[in-house]
């Protein structure tokens, strides 16, 4: 069972352009991290690199002090799953059948009983039971989600990275996966990596958050020391007010346009008609 994930001065370029610097960062068994960071900032490419779907330089991504890249793809997926950003990609297949894809890294020739077996026990986990021998295409967009992380989950992996999950769902569907992912790390059935955008609900739910800045590591630490004024005018560049919740974790409010220096959209001027010009 592995317990720590390293990432050691972590750097990555497309094509000559610099997009993550010298990106330090631990990950402990049981522990929830988010990446937060303004868009373009880097936290795809950070998951990407660290699920090595990006190739980085060896000895940058350690599990218990293991180099990932000697690992080949195979012992990598059965210690890291990844659930990239919600597209619009359809699959033509049951939900049963696409959760049982997660358990490929585990298969030889044939399926065993065990494989079906787990895959049940995620289906009902996720609380997707019912939703077996629905074809993915007709679902929900939170459905699917949650479908996806269950095929996640059948990788049975240590690491699980999630790209964004909860961007394109309702609140009550932001919370339930939220609380899901909360909850595999707390029984410490794996740790959660996550990129998030929403502050609030990152401070919420994370044990640790890590704030990107221009693809560098601007602050790590808990909600309530990432999430001050004075970092998120630096990083995002808008002035807040910081409270604390009633349930103890900061929550963000940004001040109104004005204050943050956004001006408001001239009025167009009066758009001239062919009539008009008559
Ligand atoms: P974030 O997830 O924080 O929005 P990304 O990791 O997606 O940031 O992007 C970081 C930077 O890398 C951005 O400037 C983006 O335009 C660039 N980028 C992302 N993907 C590619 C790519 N496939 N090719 C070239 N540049 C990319």
């Amino acid at each position: 069972m592995a317990l720590n994930l390293t990432v050691n001065k972590l750097s990555f370029k497309y094509d000559g352009t610099q997009v993550l610097k010298d990106v330090d960062m631990e990950v402990k068994l049981g522990e929830m991290l988010s990446i937060v960071g303004p868009n373009g900032s880097g936290k795809s490419t950070l998951l990407k690199c660290i699920n090595r779907i990006l190739k980085t330089q060896q000895n940058t991504v350690l599990i218990d002090g293991e180099d990932t890249s000697k690992l080949n793809l195979k012992a990598l997926s059965r210690i890291m799953g990844y659930v990239p950003q919600s597209s619009t990609n359809t699959f033509p297949f049951t939900v049963f059948d696409i959760v049982l894809m997660g358990r490929k890294p585990y298969i030889h020739w044939s399926l065993s009983e065990r494989d079906t077996e787990i895959v049940a026990e995620m289906l009902d986990y996720i609380g997707i039971g019912d939703l077996a021998l629905r074809h993915f295409n007709e679902l929900s967009g939170g459905e699917q989600q949650k479908v996806i992380i269950a095929r996640a989950l059948a990788q049975q992996p240590q690491f699980l990275l999630l790209d964004e999950p909860t961007s394109s769902l309702d609140i009550k569907h932001q919370l339930e996966i939220l609380c899901i992912l909360k909850s595999l790390a707390k029984t410490k059935h794996c740790s959660v990596i996550v990129a998030m955008h929403d502050l609030n609900l990152a401070s919420r739910f994370s044990d640790r958050m890590l704030m990107l800045k221009k693809g560098c590591i601007f602050t790590v630490g808990t909600p309530d020391t990432v999430l001050t004024e004075e970092n998120i005018e630096s990083v995002y560049g808008i002035k807040t007010q910081v409270t604390n919740s009633i349930l103890g974790s900061p929550q963000v409010t940004p001040l109104i346009s004005e204050f943050n220096g956004i001006k408001p959209l001239k009025t167009p001027s009066k758009i001239e008609t062919i009539d008009s010009r008559a």
